[in-house]
């Protein structure tokens, strides 16, 4: 095993941040996993409170953080749309001032900071597949700008702060990603089908279900973050992380009927206001720089997250949002 790190996963407790700090105390490492809950809960981390290299703190990272580490995984956000639009300005908020607080303490102890950016950068995109040259379309007014530009915003303050104060940074931008421990009431479509066809009710396809996403196998993911995270220090991205591959709205729904053997049927909704209509990652740069690729297939990893719903309670889960 290499050096043992102080390693800090802000939004720790959340479907991904769990797994990154599972995998990160497996390696061995110091692992303060620091969260707020707002989308979360404990039970995502409770199989880890008893090793000797975990801690948890309940906090929230618009205030100031300190602490002193090797390492910080800037995941704190909420991700889903529906958790996100549900407090617009305090999303912003958290994108900005927590970028700002974790920056600031990576500059005090000298800490390296990976900032978990998104696809949303994006927005409804002009360029298919999305290269990380591509400057992004996004509408500043709309309701998913609240997250899309506090995403930018702390791209851009990970930037300031690696030229003005060469703080050493890595900024990854996430394609949607699935898989065991996501918040069954999130509002995302994996989770919303899922549990729409576990308890047979219909399956909301928003719009006519012809938009696009690529969706990527969570464990395939922490595995390019933590690539990322470990490269050499000219390696700073952004880097796309996430699953060549489209699948339609319309066909994720017939895969997990099929997968789940439900008897539930298609319902169309309204297509919500800006909505993008195709998302693909380019991920040369990820191949090239990590020599990463995903290897989970989506049917298989749609299999064991459809497994993972079917163990647990969906009724002990509190709904963070009203939106799902
Ligand atoms: P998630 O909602 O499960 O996790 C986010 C975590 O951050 C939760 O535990 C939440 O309680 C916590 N949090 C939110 N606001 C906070 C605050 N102010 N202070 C402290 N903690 C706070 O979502 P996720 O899918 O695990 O996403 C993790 C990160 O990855 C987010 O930054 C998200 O923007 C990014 N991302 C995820 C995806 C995806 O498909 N899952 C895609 C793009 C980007
Ligand atoms: N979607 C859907 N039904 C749902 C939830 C989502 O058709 O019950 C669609 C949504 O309109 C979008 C896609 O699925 O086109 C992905 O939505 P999600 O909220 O998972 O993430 P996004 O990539 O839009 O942030």
């Amino acid at each position: 095993m290499g050096t043992i790190k102080r390693i800090l996963v802000t939004g720790g407790a959340g479907f991904l941040g769990s797994h990154l700090c599972e995998r990160l105390v497996e390696q061995g490492h110091d692992v303060i996993c620091l969260d707020n809950f707002f989308t979360s809960q404990k039970s995502n981390v409770a199989h880890l409170l008893e090793k000797p290299n975990f801690e948890l703190i309940r906090h929230d990272v618009t205030h100031p953080v300190w602490l002193e580490v090797d390492e910080v995984y800037n995941m704190a956000c909420p991700a889903a749309p529906g958790h996100y639009q549900y407090n617009p300005i305090k999303t912003m908020k958290t994108s900005v001032l927590g970028a700002i607080n974790v920056l600031g303490m990576a500059k005090r102890c000298n800490a390296k900071v990976l900032q978990a950016s998104t696809s949303e950068i994006y927005g409804d995109p002009e360029v298919h597949p999305q290269p990380e040259s591509y400057r992004g379309s996004v509408n500043t007014l709309g309701p998913r700008a609240c997250y899309d530009e506090g995403k930018r915003a702390a791209e851009t303050l990970f930037m300031d702060y690696h030229r003005q104060n060469r703080v050493n940074i890595r900024i990854v931008r996430i394609f949607n990603t699935f898989g065991p421990r996501m918040h069954p009431y999130d509002g995302r479509v994996v989770s919303n089908f899922i549990r729409q066809a576990l308890k047979g009710e219909d399956i909301t396809l928003y719009g006519d279900g012809s938009q696009t996403r690529s969706f990527c196998y969570r464990d395939d993911l922490v595995e390019g973050i933590i690539r990322l995270m470990n490269a050499p220090d000219d390696v700073i991205g952004p880097i796309n992380i996430g699953s060549p591959g489209e699948t339609t709205v319309k066909q994720l729904a017939e895969l997990i009927i099929e997968l789940t053997g439900s008897k539930s049927r298609t319902r169309n909704l309204p297509l919500p206001a800006d909505d993008p209509k195709r998302r693909e990652p380019d991920i040369t740069l990820a191949k090239k720089h990590l020599n990463w690729q995903p290897t989970t297939p989506v049917r298989e990893g749609l299999r064991k997250t459809v497994e993972w719903f079917r163990s647990i309670d969906m009724e002990s889960y509190r709904a963070p949002t009203p939106n799902y």
